[in-house]
């Protein structure tokens, strides 16, 4: 086989994808993956770990299942990534955009390899944390971002409680569909934290029953503020409200976590406003509930300026989502349940001040698109209805909090805050505030800040990271 061409990675049937929420994408198996792995070109430079907003050493795991070091590999992924369950099947793999052999061919299936460092490697290991620093920390929000700065706290030996208003933890995970993720995922990836010093304590929602600040005063000796945005965006049009109108993360979560039937199965046509990442798995989430129903994703701009990665928007195509484009919402109609969509034409305008095209209105354009479900997927913004005007949150484009110096300290000394736009970016997010949380602990403290030891109480801590990589971490 051609060093340049991927080791085809199997999917499940075209045909029947929208019959069930089934996993897409299937595993390698274990010599598919040692083939995968042998493609591997141990670049000295290695732009794959330097894209991976974790810095995890992919290039160490590709050489090891090249070599059949299934175990080894495992325990590499493992090393840096306490989520990697999660993210075998989930990542939008920074790691394989920048790969060195996508200049010549297709890049190596890194997400793929991890999941078959799992599959085939020993993977139930436990993390053990330092010895106890007797300090307690605590993370308000049990998204990717409040679990990656808990566990490196907790390997760091600190004792760390994570608030979090839902009564489950994982934040967004848990409305990504079920062909992307398996439900027990999460828990598998948690059940290597056992042995931590962390406590979930859940349905305790920050700026009702407490606040970063209250927390400072209960003891807690830094906080971080990782609520992400889960508050839906609205619309801002006449209908919004009628029932049969969903906002997507709701929507998403309630076909995870609630009965199926809820939404009804049967010939329904249904319309998703948005063209992300989220309005995607809400179009191709309805397609499935619907029994094959009619989708259509309507969007005010044209396929050019859509969001989503080239992998969700090649997933819509295949299960038959309608694309409309330059159509703008304009009201709702329904009495007592939705049953049609108002739009109107747009079409590009002038560039604005950024260099954007605009969008202009078409006059006497509006047209109606029929429909009995509308899921409304145009982001979110942050939830912090309650909490003291005083750490002065900045916000990030996509919405979470964020504090405003380098190391997200907000204007109240110990309290932190930040999140990120994908999985992976959110746990980097995390682990920098871990860090940022050691350094001021440190200083406060009198003593020297120290790098997160190895979580499987290994001799040697990791090596530094990018830029400046240290070299490979793995001994074949
Ligand atoms: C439908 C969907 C699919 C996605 N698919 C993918 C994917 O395939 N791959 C990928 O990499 N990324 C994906 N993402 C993005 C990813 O899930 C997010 O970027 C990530 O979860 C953000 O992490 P976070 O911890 O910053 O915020 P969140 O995940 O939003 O977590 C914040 C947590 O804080 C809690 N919280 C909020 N307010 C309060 C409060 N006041 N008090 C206490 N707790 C509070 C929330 O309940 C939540 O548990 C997807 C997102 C969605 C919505």
């Amino acid at each position: 086989m051609d060093r340049y061409e991927r080791v085809p990675i199997a999917e499940e049937n075209r045909e029947e994808r929208i019959e069930k929420f089934a996993l897409i994408t299937q595993p390698y198996t274990l010599e598919e993956a040692v083939l995968e792995g042998q493609r591997c070109l141990d670049c000295a430079m290695p732009y794959c770990v330097q894209g991976c907003p974790i810095t995890q050493d992919c290039r160490g795991y590709n050489v090891l299942i090249g070599l059949r070091d299934f175990d080894g590999a495992a325990r590499l992924t493992l090393r840096d990534n306490p989520l990697s369950t999660v993210l075998c099947k989930t990542c939008y793999h920074f790691c394989e955009d920048d790969c060195i052999m996508s200049g010549r061919g297709v890049p190596i299936a890194i997400r793929q390899l991890k999941r078959a460092a799992l599959d085939f490697g020993k993977s139930d290991l436990m993390y053990v944390p330092s010895k106890p620093k007797s300090v307690r920390i605590a993370v308000v929000g049990a998204g990717p971002t409040g679990l990656m700065a808990a566990w490196d706290l907790g390997i760091r030996g600190y004792s760390v409680t994570v608030f979090e208003s839902e009564p489950f933890v994982g934040g967004q995970i848990n409305t990504i569909p079920r062909y992307h993720l398996e439900t027990d995922d999460l828990d598998t990836d948690l059940a290597r934290w056992r042995n931590l010093d962390i406590t979930f304590v859940g349905g305790k929602r920050a700026g009702a029953d407490y606040t970063p600040k209250s927390l400072l005063a209960e003891g807690y000796e830094a906080v971080l503020v990782s609520v992400g945005a889960s508050k839906a965006r609205e619309l801002g049009i006449p209908g919004e409200h009628l029932p049969g109108v969903y906002h997507a993360l709701p929507f998403l979560l309630a076909i995870n976590k609630g009965p199926q039937g809820l939404f009804g199965r049967t010939n329904r046509h249904v319309v998703v406003i948005g063209a992300g990442d989220v309005a995607l798995d809400a179009a191709r989430s309805a397609r499935r509930l619907s029994g094959g129903g009619d989708v259509s994703l309507v969007y005010r701009r044209g396929p050019e300026d859509m969001k989503a990665t080239e992998e969700e928007k090649e997933g819509g195509e295949i299960e038959g989502i309608r694309y409309v484009f330059f159509r703008a919402p304009k009201a709702i109609l329904g009495t007592e349940h939705v049953e049609g969509l108002v739009v109107e034409r747009t079409e590009h305008g002038p560039p604005d001040a950024k260099g954007r095209r605009s969008l202009v209105v078409v006059p006497n354009s509006e047209e109606t698109i029929p429909c009995d479900m509308i899921v409304v997927a145009v982001g979110e913004v942050a939830d912090v209805d309650g909490f003291e005007p005083d750490y002065d949150f900045k916000f990030a484009s996509m919405g979470w909090p964020e504090g405003k110096t380098e190391e997200w300290m907000t204007d109240v000394e110990g309290v932190f805050a930040t999140g990120g736009r994908s999985v992976v970016h959110a746990m980097g997010a995390g682990g920098r505030a871990a860090q940022a949380i050691e350094e001021y602990l440190a200083k406060k403290h009198g003593r020297t800040p120290e790098p997160r030891p190895d979580p499987f109480g290994g001799p040697t801590p990791p090596p530094p990271r990018p830029p400046g990589y240290g070299g490979p971490t793995w001994t074949p």
